[in-house]
């Protein structure tokens, strides 16, 4: 068994400030290490008795273009990009402390986040990680889009996203595939940015919502193409995809080890996966340990 296939937490507190995209709103969070078995538990430091919310597909609920999860009375909003720098770095189990719902957007990427727990540092615990190996072929399908997952080659996690808005679309048609690992995550994935189109952007202003995010906060594609930014990659926004892949695929509280093809997939189709890949594996999982 090497290092890998050790539980890991970080190995001293680490913090992230920024604004939320949707709520406009200060948010700092806040790292902490965590004992082996715990998983990644937000903490609404905000409220009162400090309730937690675990990061379950159990604790999911459904909201347009992002992922919110909600116990009892606490949510916390827009995980995805926390959760992907957890999960790709390998983090099984860590206390997130937020003293507001949403987190932080910050430049739109894993960055930041990955950045905070490089510096607090890994620290790999006694007690091996929650692992369930795919074993058969699945497809799902849904509005146009779908997922295919096979077996894996070895324990290893592949994932490939074809991102495809059409011939019209500014966003041109892309493909990106990448063996998972911290570091094919933290460079190949960890720096694309979130990317919206120009009338989504413009609707959401229109909801009073994203109102102090600005084209360099995140990538805003008009007709002609990007809005004042300009690409860390040729195919940053399939690279996107599937940094917020990593990120649902996490809520399975244990790696899921598989090869899966994504076609055109978002939030609510990456969790309808999870689900389905923790009805068809074996083995421990928070989603078990807590039914
Ligand atoms: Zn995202």
């Amino acid at each position: 068994m090497d290092g890998s296939e050790y539980q890991r937490t970080i190995a001293r507190p680490a913090s992230v400030a920024g604004f939320g995209y949707w709520s406009g709103r200060d948010v700092r969070v806040e790292f902490r290490p965590a004992l082996p078995g715990t998983g990644i538990v937000f903490v609404r430091g905000d409220l009162p008795g400090c309730p937690r919310v675990e990061a379950s597909i159990a604790n999911r609920l459904e909201q347009p273009r992002r992922t919110t999860l909600q116990s009892g009375e606490a949510r916390v909003e827009m995980v995805e990009h926390v959760m992907a720098s957890l999960s790709g770095l390998g983090v099984d189990n860590c206390e997130v402390w937020v003293d507001q719902p949403e987190m932080p957007g910050c430049d739109g990427s894993c960055l930041p986040f990955v950045h905070a727990l490089e510096e607090a540092g890994l620290a790999t615990q006694s007690v091996p990680r929650r692992r369930r190996v795919v074993r058969q072929r699945l497809r799902l399908a849904e509005d146009g889009a779908w997922f295919e997952v096979a077996p894996p080659e070895g324990n290893q996690v592949e994932l490939t996203y074809h991102l495809d808005y059409g011939p019209h679309s500014p966003i041109n048609r892309q493909t990106v595939r990448v063996r998972l690992s911290p570091p094919t995550f933290r460079f190949h994935l960890a720096p694309a940015r979130t990317f919206l189109l120009k009338e989504e952007a413009d609707w959401m202003l229109a909801q009073g919502l994203g109102t102090r995010a600005t084209p360099q906060d995140l990538l805003i594609f008009a007709e002609h193409g990007l809005l004042d930014n300009e690409l860390r990659f040729p195919d940053e926004c399939a690279r996107h995809k599937l940094t917020d892949l990593v990120g649902d695929l996490a809520l399975a509280g244990c790696q899921l080890v598989a090869r899966i093809t994504a076609y055109r997939t978002g939030h609510k189709l990456n969790a309808r996966l999870v689900g389905r890949l923790l009805e068809i594996t074996e083995g421990e999982c928070m989603r078990r340990r807590c039914a």
